[in-house]
């Protein structure tokens, strides 16, 4: 199974919308198949893997990440190939959580071949919390990642943030973006530095979908951002798209953008892991209105000092017992700055 994570960790920046998913078919103590997922519309890592195996996948055992299929997609069934080929057990790390695919491992069992699962699932779930999130909560992973001096100041006090962390950190940040689905900014990030928002330093045949909130639309034509491909904007009133951006208008009651409902709009779209760079004062509507699942923060050894901008714009807290509290996955250093992963506790 630790192979199968492996080979599903191949796909890490090209199967969205679909998990990544590996498999390794094994005869004694020898592999004789084994295969991961591309990309959508591209063999499942089931089918790779039987392929490989030829005659060798009879009376064989199957390890596979994320329970076989059991519905007609994009490309048939791998429960269906598995029952076909007369493999002898299939071992899942987790069951599928998708309704529409769910339930190959009881086809398996009913074809009378043996079914397990929840070999290594912790580990399973965090190569696929995006997909997990997407298809169970009905909205992204939201990964918020920061960079900062080490008294907390993510930018100066007109907005410029480019360049806190050094070049490690910044290649690491890279890594992070190119995996994920979608990178999310806001306005006041595109009028202050100008960004691309795209995958860069590492290689990746594959560019995430940009979003940017800009509730006004306010964003100035010759913006970076809007060359390349179609850009998504969330406006918070109806006005004409700017080029190559398409325009989609979900307004809350104070005439901002209601996040909540955007991450929606985004999971419909297939978004599996939002990537955020974003400035104090989105950082902080996202993470007020509980759109935030984890925290990816680059601390710099160096001071800004308090005029600078923040990492978060929070209401004041009356007690420190009331600060929002967070719970440490873990800490690295990447050249001179530090690397902090964190979820709310
Ligand atoms: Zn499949």
């Amino acid at each position: 199974m630790r192979r199968a994570l492996a080979l599903a960790e191949k796909g890490l920046f090209t199967t969205t919308p679909n998990p990544r998913v590996g498999c390794v078919i094994t005869s004694g103590e020898s592999v004789v198949g084994e295969g991961w997922h591309e990309k959508a519309g591209g063999p499942h890592a089931e089918a790779v893997a039987l392929k490989a195996a030829g005659d060798s996948a009879r009376g064989a055992s199957v390890y596979v990440n994320l329970e076989p299929c059991s519905h007609y997609g994009r490309t048939p069934p791998c429960a269906g190939a598995l029952i076909n080929a007369k493999v002898a057990r299939v071992v899942a790390a987790l069951r599928d959580p998708n309704p529409q695919a769910a339930r190959g491992g009881d086809a398996l069992a009913a074809a009378g071949i043996g079914f397990e699962h929840g070999l290594l699932e912790a580990q399973a779930r965090e190569l696929n919390l995006g997909f997990l999130s997407r298809v169970q909560r009905g909205r992204p992973w939201v990964r918020l990642k920061i960079a900062a001096t080490l008294d907390g100041r993510s930018a100066l006090a007109n907005g410029a943030s480019q360049w806190i962390t050094g070049p490690e950190a910044r290649r690491d940040g890279h890594r992070w973006r190119a995996r994920a689905c979608a990178l999310l900014t806001g306005i006041g990030t595109v009028a202050a530095d100008d960004p691309r928002l795209t995958v860069r330093e590492v290689d990746t045949p594959r560019q995430p979908l940009r979003v940017i909130v800009d509730s006004r639309l306010e964003i100035p034509h010759a913006a970076q951002v809007l060359q390349g491909p179609k850009v998504l904007i969330f406006a918070a009133r109806a006005a004409p798209a700017p080029q190559n951006a398409e325009v989609v208008v979900l307004p809350n009651a104070h005439g901002k953008v209601e996040l909540p409902r955007m991450l929606e709009e985004l999971a419909r779209r297939g978004v599996n892991e939002l990537h955020v760079e974003a400035g104090f004062r989105l950082n902080g509507s996202l993470v007020r209105e509980g759109c935030v699942d984890e925290f990816l923060v680059y601390l710099n050894p160096s001071f800004l000092g308090d005029g600078a901008q923040g990492m978060l714009e929070l209401p004041p807290v009356g007690a420190l017992e009331e600060r929002l509290k967070l719970k440490l996955l873990s800490l690295d250093r990447l050249g001179d700055d530090l690397r902090i992963l964190a979820r709310p506790a």
